[in-house]
């Protein structure tokens, strides 16, 4: 196992001086230069892998096909087959997958051969059972074919040795076939982030109480909480907090003992009960970003006791498009993950819009019948919309006259997952 890496320097969250708004591209540069792994590595059986990043490269104890083998069920021989009609006499007994056939087969022979089966010695080329005439001791079939025709090659696939998979790489159901086949049953991997949620305000109830004239349930834990377990990380609900500087601060040391990082949201702008930022700034661990970027506030970060703070919108639109954007592919960082740029898809546009230039633009969106439609409203307290939507559609910082039917870059919501 490797040990836990030491916390984040408190100034890592720093901008330079003068910097205003800072445009997306440039913020997650920063981020990706600033922030490091956390978390230490262990040892792990496959069947406890999947979702977890790798935490050294996997090699290949074995090349697949270990052995030469047959693709189909047919008939082995050797060499290559002239063009017109051959008859080869048949040995008896056959090969199969698992069941080698012991003896050789002579040249001018064949022998009975099923898909996945090792090629016997003096086989090289395989004919199609439908392709053959079965007669008594015998079969018939027509040329030509080639060498080799209708095998495997032993370590076509990868051979023994070979670097299957790399580290920084999140396993998919898909990598415990190649990292079983190739014979490998354990695997160093990273602890899971531990991703602290906490909601902040006054006006906010949990969802199952009453709530009163002027307050509001509390929609963003439970998505949060919810995201970071889709995205492999370990969420842990910090609850919620009133705007009380002191509740928070106790809050906070609490969490920062038991966390990995800590998302947040609301209270993170600059007025007066955003009591997140003023607690930040008061302990000098506010890093203001003002990110070029529509919707979202101003992205608080700090580092809390050694632990970053990702102080997210309270708009419940504003804070799962933050943690998409920007504590998504941090957090992947901190999680030993190599940076993931989600995939987007240019895809014909349903809709028109026109943008201004200065900010880059999420709307949400979905795709249907090969076209992206977008919500009816851009109101970003229309939560039914974050619900409605598939994805994002992600409009450049710079002007944009979109009419239907231009490609528009659509990125689904999966693509945002680790
Ligand atoms: P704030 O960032 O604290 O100014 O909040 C912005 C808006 O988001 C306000 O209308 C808040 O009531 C709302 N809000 C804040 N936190 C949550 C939450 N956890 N769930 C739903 N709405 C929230
Ligand atoms: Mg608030």
């Amino acid at each position: 196992m490797t040990l836990t890496p030491p916390p984040l320097r408190n100034d890592c969250f720093s901008l330079p001086a003068g910097v205003d708004w800072t445009p997306v591209d440039e913020a997650l540069t920063l981020l990706r230069d600033r922030v490091r792994r956390v978390v230490p590595s262990e040892s792990l059986p496959l069947t406890e892998v999947q979702g977890r990043v790798l935490a050294a490269d996997v090699i290949a104890k074995r090349a697949n096909p270990a052995l030469a083998n047959t693709a189909v069920d047919g008939y082995g021989f050797a060499g290559a087959v002239a063009e017109g009609a051959h008859v080869l006499p048949l040995l008896p007994g056959r090969a199969a997958a698992g069941l080698a056939y012991e003896g050789a087969v002579p040249a001018g022979q064949a022998i009975r051969i099923l898909t996945g089966a090792a090629l016997p010695a003096g086989v090289e080329t395989v004919i199609l059972e439908e392709d053959v005439t079965l007669g008594t001791g015998e079969i018939a079939f027509r040329g030509p074919l080639k060498q080799g025709a209708n095998t495997r090659r032993a370590g076509e696939d990868f051979s023994q040795g070979d670097v299957i998979l790399t580290a920084g790489r999140v396993v998919t159901p898909a990598d415990l076939a190649l990292t079983a086949a190739a014979g490998v049953s354990e695997v160093e991997v990273y602890k899971p982030l531990r991703v602290g949620v906490l909601s902040t305000g006054d006006e906010l109830c949990e969802v199952g109480e009453a709530a009163a004239p002027g307050q509001i349930y509390d929609a963003n834990r439970p998505m949060l909480l919810a995201l970071l377990r889709q995205m492999g990380f370990e969420p842990v609900d910090l609850g919620r907090v009133a705007d009380d500087r002191a509740a928070l601060r106790a809050r906070l040391d609490r969490a920062a003992a038991k966390v990995d990082v800590i998302l947040t949201s609301g209270g993170a702008s600059a007025g007066d009960e955003d009591h997140v930022s003023a607690l930040l700034r008061e302990s000098g661990a506010l890093h203001e970003w003002r990110i070029a970027l529509k919707p979202g506030r101003p992205l608080a970060l700090a580092v809390w006791n050694g632990v970053p703070v990702f102080g997210l919108p309270g708009n419940p639109v504003a804070a799962l498009v933050c943690a998409l954007v920007f504590a998504r592919p941090a957090m992947g960082q901190m999680a030993g993950a190599n940076w993931n740029t989600p995939q987007g898809f240019d895809l014909p546009a349903g809709f028109a819009k026109r943008k201004k230039p200065g900010r880059r633009e999420y709307l949400r969106a979905r795709l249907r019948a090969g076209q992206v439609e977008v919500f009816k409203s851009e109101g970003s307290g229309r939560i039914s919309g974050l619900s409605w939507a598939e994805g994002l559609v992600e409009l450049p910082d710079g002007a944009v006259d979109i009419l239907p039917g231009d490609p528009v870059r659509y990125i689904p919501y999966s693509a945002f997952y680790l």
